[in-house]
């Protein structure tokens, strides 16, 4: 497509600006044939009960190491995947491998899967959650989808619709990254989420005694408990941190504290001497 010849437009030439644009060509390029390749993977990081700190759901997060320029952050090639599309099929392979994964973990563990607004707007989305349930033999109330506020931003009516048809299947739905969006929150009165997920920018700011972001906190956990919705505390990284997150009443934490995202083998390992890790990779309800 003709997208990046700037339609006739006349810039001043930009080297820095060239390589950028270049170097996104290539990304691209690279991206379009990774899932053939192999090249992504996922890891899993784990979300703890505040309380009992007992392992709840692991997050599956992507990584792609590819051949030709190695190892590329989320934070660079999710967005590149979002604005090509590529998401699409890229995000199918994570929801479909994510749920082949888990099912193997002690059974009330749920793994939750991150979804981006691309996803959400194509109209086989829900019917492919639906397949990869059946596919995997993985209950649906152990899978979680994370979405972001930026979602209702676009198309929030098509995108409600999709979210509200996977619950119906009994899966939960998360809101990401919550406070650094820019819609408005009437949306919380037409979804019934799972959980709300508080920005690790407020775990922070609230453990170094910021005014602002301890009423944030605050807040966020009052409207979610009366509208019976779960929190989870992003990015707590130190015993600090947990100490101010638990004292504001979050009811799950993630972060480095607990444990960084991991392989799958790492997580199943975590449950080691949990006693419900199936010794063998039996049906449910199989096993003696
Ligand atoms: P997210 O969904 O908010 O995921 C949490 C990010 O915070 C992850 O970064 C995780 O590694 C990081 N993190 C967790 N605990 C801590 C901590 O204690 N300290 C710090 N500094 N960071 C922590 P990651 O894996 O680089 O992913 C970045 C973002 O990329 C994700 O943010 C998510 O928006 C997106 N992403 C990752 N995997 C997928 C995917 O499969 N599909 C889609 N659509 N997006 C994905
Ligand atoms: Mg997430
Ligand atoms: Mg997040
Ligand atoms: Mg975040």
């Amino acid at each position: 497509r003709s997208k990046d010849e700037g339609g006739g437009q006349h810039c001043t030439y930009e080297p820095a600006l060239h390589a950028h644009a270049e170097e996104r060509r290539q990304l691209e390029f690279a991206m379009r044939h990774a899932l053939e390749r192999g090249e992504f993977s996922l890891v899993y990081q784990p979300v703890v009960d505040a309380t009992s700190e007992e392992v709840l759901s692991f997050e599956a997060l992507l990584r792609w190491t590819s051949a030709d320029h190695g190892f590329i952050s989320p934070a660079k090639f999710i967005p590149l995947a979002e604005d090509t599309r590529l998401i699409v099929p890229i995000g199918e392979w994570v929801l479909r491998t994510a749920c082949l994964e888990a099912v193997n973990w002690p059974a009330p563990v749920k793994v939750a899967v991150n979804v981006s607004g691309e996803q959400l707007l194509d109209p086989y989305f829900a019917e492919t959650v639906v397949s990869a349930l059946a596919q995997s033999g993985l209950p649906p109330h152990r899978l979680e989808i994370e979405v972001t506020e930026s979602i209702f931003v676009r198309d929030g009516t098509t995108a409600q619709a999709t979210l509200e048809r996977i619950m119906s299947l009994g899966c939960g739905v998360a809101l990401d990254d919550f406070g650094t969006g820019y819609s408005s929150l009437g949306y919380l009165r037409k979804m019934r989420f799972s959980t709300i997920k508080v920005d690790r920018s407020f775990v922070q700011g609230a453990a170094k005694d910021n005014p602002e972001s301890l009423a944030i906190v605050r807040a966020v956990v009052a409207m979610a408990d009366s509208l019976e919705m779960s929190t989870t505390a992003e990015g707590v990284e130190t015993e600090l941190e947990l100490e101010v997150i638990r004292r504001l009443g979050c009811k799950k934490i993630q972060g480095y504290y607990f444990g960084r995202p991991m392989p799958n083998l790492e997580a199943r390992n975590l449950f080691a001497g949990y006693g419900a890790l199936p010794q063998q990779e039996l049906p449910q309800g199989t096993a003696a």
